[in-house]
C-alpha cells in the first residue's frame, strides 16, 4: 500500500509539471500558429508545405490542452449539475462527428435529473473523451448506449456502451499510460486524463472489453 501510494504521488507531481509545461508552451505555440497563418496572404500562398506545418500545430494544441486537463485545479469549483443535462449537451456536441461515422447514439436515462456536485467542464471533458473513443472504435458505424442510472444513495453510475471492435488484451495492460495509441492521429491522452478527472472526484473508471465485439466503459460519481 505504501509503495502504490508512493506511486500514485509520483504520477500526480507528474501530472501537474505536464500541465504546467503545457501551460508554458501554450501561448508561444499559439503566436506562432496566428503569425504563420497572417503569413499565408503573401509569401506561403499555395505553398504546399503550408497545409502540413498548421495541421502539425493543431496537433502540437490538442495535445497541449489534454496535459493541462491534468492540473489540480487549486481549488476545486464544484457546481451542483443535472448530469441529464450536462450528456445531453456532450451528445448535440458530438452529434456531427458520430453521424459522419454512422454511429447512433441511444441514451438510456433511469430519470430526469440527477444532481451530481462537479467541475462541469472537467466532467463533460470525461464525457466527450469517451464518446470519441467509441465511435472511433466503430469505423463502420455502429450503436452506442449512453447509461444513467442512480446506485443506492450514494452513487451515480455512467455507462458508454459500444459494440465497436473492442480493446485488445495487450492494449488494455497499456490503457492509462500516457501516450500509448493505437491510431494515426491519437495522442494516447485522452483514456489517462478522463480516469484522473474521475479520480479527483473521488470516482472510479472501469472497463470491460471483448475483441470484435465492443466495450463497456463505466464511471461512478459520488452523489
Ligand atoms: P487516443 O484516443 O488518442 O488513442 P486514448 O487514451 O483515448 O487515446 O485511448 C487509448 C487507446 O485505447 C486508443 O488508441 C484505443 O486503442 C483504445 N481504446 C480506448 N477506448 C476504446 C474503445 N471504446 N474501443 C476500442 N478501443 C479503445
Ligand atoms: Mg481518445
Amino acid at each position: 500500500a505504501q509503495e502504490l501510494l508512493i506511486r500514485s504521488e509520483q504520477l500526480s507531481i507528474a501530472g501537474e509539471l505536464a500541465a504546467g509545461i503545457a501551460h508554458e508552451i501554450r501561448n508561444p505555440i499559439t503566436s506562432i500558429k496566428g503569425f504563420f497563418q497572417l503569413l499565408q496572404s503573401d509569401t506561403l500562398k499555395n505553398n504546399t508545405y503550408y497545409d502540413i506545418i498548421l495541421s502539425e500545430i493543431e496537433r502540437i494544441e490538442t495535445i497541449l490542452s489534454e496535459l493541462l486537463l491534468l492540473a489540480k485545479p487549486q481549488e476545486m469549483n464544484l457546481v451542483s449539475i443535472n448530469l441529464c443535462m450536462l450528456l445531453n449537451d456532450v451528445i448535440v456536441l458530438m452529434d456531427a462527428q458520430a453521424n459522419m461515422n454512422s454511429v447512433l447514439m441511444i441514451t438510456e436515462f433511469e430519470t430526469e435529473e440527477l444532481f451530481i456536485k462537479c467541475e462541469e467542464n472537467q466532467i463533460k471533458q470525461v464525457c466527450i473523451n469517451f464518446i470519441k473513443n467509441a465511435i472511433e472504435a466503430m469505423a463502420d458505424g455502429g450503436k452506442l448506449v449512453i447509461r444513467l442510472e442512480k446506485k443506492g444513495n450514494e452513487k451515480v453510475l455512467i455507462s458508454f456502451i459500444d459494440d465497436g471492435c473492442g480493446i485488445p488484451s495487450n492494449v488494455l495492460d497499456k490503457l492509462g499510460q500516457p501516450f500509448y495509441t493505437t491510431k494515426e492521429e491519437g495522442t494516447g491522452l485522452g483514456f489517462m486524463v478522463s480516469k484522473k478527472i474521475i479520480e479527483n472526484h473521488k470516482g472510479t473508471v472501469t472497463i470491460e472489453s471483448e475483441e470484435n465485439k465492443g466495450t463497456k466503459i463505466e464511471l461512478t460519481l459520488p452523489l
